[in-house]
């Protein structure tokens, strides 16, 4: 089925910024609250309000905890059928609330759940969506948004704009925007609406929810990251890896070879097409420095890189480079660490 595309409309009918918020179990995600920190940025040079849009059931006052980060209005739809995402019932009430109402821009973080919801929700406005969008600005001169992201496979980042269609949409990519502060005192306006929804609007049934994971990983926020490659030759490697992570206290991640290589789940992957990780030291153990890895971890505050290949491109933007086979480096390293019982780095 193709999307209609909204034709003559006038743009000037569209007003402030809205961000949707995204909740799994009443947790919010923490995209969310980065989302609210770049929307009042974008709603600021505009002079416009930011709005955050949150759909579940029965979480009132979770809801209305976002007016702590200093939004001008929450709008909470609260049915039943909200409880647990699905593409239908999330993309039915956020449309029709977006045709009500009108925002000029609306921003989706580029999860699993907002990269299902973001071009479906785009489809039935027949407005454009930038997915992934790692810079947002607006355009001095029209005030439109330039909506930045990587293409062709990270070589270059494009800049796109929506001009002739509203809302002008983006999905942005966890862990790379600023997230808002909280602030004790609330001043925005807080609104439930119950949106009309039928179970036969639903094509999908939820069943149950399973985690593939014991461990919850928290990539986007972890102070030390430990990351393995293809160099680890097997997947055993990453035995290695994990005991270097345990002692230093940090997370494993991975590059994408070794997820490919199916030696690690994707939730580890760290990289353009995996998660943006800005951790205080981040560790590349047989990791040579692709360019779409170096996109997920570069703004690190330090790089530590294990390497036999000394030409490796991780050399040149590491700020310690290591030249020789992990498998001697890593234990070497944890016994030195162990001995020296260094608790904090
Ligand atoms: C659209 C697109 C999106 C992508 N997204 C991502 C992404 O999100 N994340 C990502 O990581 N990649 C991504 N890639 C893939 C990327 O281009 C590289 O292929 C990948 O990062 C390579 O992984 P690697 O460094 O582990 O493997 P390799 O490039 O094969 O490097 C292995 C390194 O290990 C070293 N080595 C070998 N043995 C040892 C040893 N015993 N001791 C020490 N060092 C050793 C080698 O010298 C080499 O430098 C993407 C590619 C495309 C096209």
């Amino acid at each position: 089925m193709r999307a209609k595309v909204n034709q003559n409309i006038d743009l000037n009918e569209y007003n402030g910024v809205w961000i949707i918020a995204e909740q799994v179990d009443k947790e919010i995600h923490p995209v969310t609250i980065e989302l609210i920190g770049e929307g009042k940025k974008l709603a600021s040079q505009l002079g416009k309000e930011t709005c955050v849009i949150i759909a579940g059931y029965e979480m009132e006052d979770i809801a209305k905890k976002i007016l702590h980060y200093g939004v001008d209005k929450v709008i909470y739809l609260d049915n039943k059928l909200l409880k647990e995402y699905t593409t239908d019932a999330y993309s039915i009430v956020l449309s029709n609330l977006i045709k009500e109402k009108k925002p000029e821009i609306v921003l989706i973080g580029a999860t699993s759940i907002g990269r299902d919801l973001g071009p479906r929700l785009a489809a039935k406005l027949g407005t454009g969506l930038t997915a992934d969008c790692t810079k947002l600005e607006i355009d001095e001169k029209d005030k439109k948004l330039l909506q930045t992201r990587p293409a062709f496979g990270g070589n270059l980042m494009a800049t796109i704009i929506c001009p002739k269609n509203r809302p002008q949409m983006s999905t942005v990519r966890p862990g790379v925007m600023e997230k808002a502060k909280y602030n004790e005192d609330i001043k925005g306006e807080f609104e439930i609406i119950s949106p009309i929804l039928f179970e036969n609007d639903i094509k999908t049934k939820f069943i149950k929810k399973e985690k593939n994971s014991n461990k919850k990983l928290n990539l986007v926020d972890a102070k030390i990251i430990v990351s393995g490659g293809r160099g680890l030759k097997n997947k055993n490697g990453f035995e290695l890896i994990e005991q270097l992570a345990k002692v230093l206290n940090g997370e494993v991640g991975s590059s994408r070879a070794a997820v490919d290589s199916g030696w690690i789940d994707h939730i580890h992957q760290v990289g353009q097409t995996g998660t943006t990780v800005h951790p205080d030291l981040y560790i590349a153990c047989g990791i040579s420095g692709a360019i779409q890895h170096l996109a997920g971890m570069q703004e690190s505050k330090y790089i530590v890189a294990i390497n036999k290949d000394a030409s490796a491109p991780i050399f040149e933007i590491c700020d310690y480079g290591i030249i020789g086979d992990l498998y001697e480096v890593i234990p070497s390293l944890i016994k030195s660490i162990q001995e020296k019982n260094i608790l904090e780095l």
